[in-house]
């Protein structure tokens, strides 16, 4: 049986993003990360779900550095171009696990080492 939330979200296409992630939030243990990430892949809604490894990935690229996780998500939304912006935070997040790990981050291996703007890249 869906939920209310599924019901209420299917019956009207003008609920607006920012109202389902508020709803969303709204529910017990759900924050925005977790609220964007259920509009971004349930309901294939334009959202930026800032996690640790796109924190890492924004502010060591200087992509879209930031304090926090929504300063981190509000310019990411401005700064992915548009086409991307579904599924760009699932290749951020790849990314930051895989490549641009926290400890010792691949440089060799990054596809965007000439863009990236870390002071600290790393060489074998
Ligand atoms: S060059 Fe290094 S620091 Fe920059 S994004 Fe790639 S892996 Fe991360």
């Amino acid at each position: 049986m869906p939920s209310k939330l599924a019901k209420s979200s299917s019956k009207s296409t003008t609920v607006s993003s920012l109202k389902l992630v508020k709803r969303l939030e709204a529910l017990p243990g759900v924050g925005r990360k977790t609220a964007n990430v259920v509009l971004n892949t349930a309901f294939r809604q334009v959202a930026m779900a800032v996690d640790t490894h796109i924190f890492r990935f924004s502010n060591r690229t200087k992509v879209a550095p930031g304090k926090n996780v929504l300063e981190v998500e509000m310019k990411l939304l401005k700064f992915v171009p548009k086409e991307f912006l579904l599924d760009a935070h699932h290749w951020m997040i790849l990314h930051g696990r895989y490549i641009c790990v926290a400890r010792k981050p691949k440089c060799d291996a990054c596809v965007i080492e000439d863009l990236c703007e870390f002071k600290d890249k790393t060489s074998t």
